[in-house]
């Protein structure tokens, strides 16, 4: 089964952007997932095609419209029935690699990428939508935001890495920060490949890497550190 991707977005020239290169793009090439755009403008009801307004109460800049959100997210619904909806949003829930396993499991995921303000209240409690966040950041648009998200389905996708664990050792796959790498030169500069992994003592590699792993995730990320102690 392809992974269906259908972007919500007022500027479908972005994609597949990046993801036409390397991993991903040569995935969509395979059709091991699809990607499809769906311009919220043609959504509009003016002659206009006003996607935007001013905000309720005054200030800066641009509101995306609720009718217009709605019929574009009801048209993505309707070409994909079975697929979440996700809002990009810096106040939506952080992107973690465990719900982007979810998803890159699932039969594929609808992105609405806001633009300007942002989007009008409404169409949170007006459609099912799962509100996304890619950091504490804002960015000028969810483009970039659907791009990361889909870059983390797609290289999960059965086929779409070589080896086939290197999915399941990375970063925050077992709620650590994955141990560090080398590789030849084994001297540069004065520093050398730890003796341990030159080796070839597997047990003994095994145990220098786990031990890496707990204290970089200890050093970088005591927030990660605490969950995992807390499982
Ligand atoms: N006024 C909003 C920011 C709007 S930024 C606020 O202060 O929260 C414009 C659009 O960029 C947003 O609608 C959203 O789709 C996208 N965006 C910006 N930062 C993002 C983030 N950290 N994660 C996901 N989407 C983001």
């Amino acid at each position: 089964m392809t992974f269906a991707a259908t972007v919500l977005t007022l500027y479908p020239e972005m994609f597949p952007g990046p993801l036409g290169v390397s991993l991903a793009g040569r995935a969509l090439e395979e059709r091991r997932w699809s990607l499809d755009t769906v311009q919220i403008r043609d959504f509009a009801s003016d002659k206009h095609r006003t996607v935007d307004d001013t905000p309720a109460g005054g200030g800066a800049g641009m509101v995306l419209k609720v009718d217009v959100l709605a019929a574009a997210i009801d048209h993505a619904r309707s070409l994909q029935p079975d697929c979440p909806v996700l809002a990009m949003t810096p106040r939506g829930k952080p992107l973690t690699q465990e719900r982007v396993r979810e998803l890159a499991s699932g039969p594929g995921v609808t992105v609405l990428c806001g633009r300007f303000e942002g989007f009008d209240e409404r169409i949170f409690a007006g459609r099912e939508v799962e509100e996304v966040s890619v950091g504490d950041i804002v960015l000028s648009g969810g483009e970039p935001a659907a791009l990361m998200l889909l870059d983390a389905c797609v290289r999960l996708l059965p086929g779409v890495m070589g080896a086939v664990d290197s999915g399941t050792e990375e970063s925050f796959e077992n709620g650590l920060l994955e141990y560090p790498h080398y590789t030849r030169p084994v001297e540069w500069e004065g520093s050398s490949i730890p003796d341990v992994l030159r080796s070839g003592d597997h047990a003994k590699i095994a145990a220098w890497r786990k031990e890496r792993s707990e204290e970089d995730t200890q050093a970088r990320r005591p927030d990660l550190w605490d969950r995992f102690n807390r499982k």
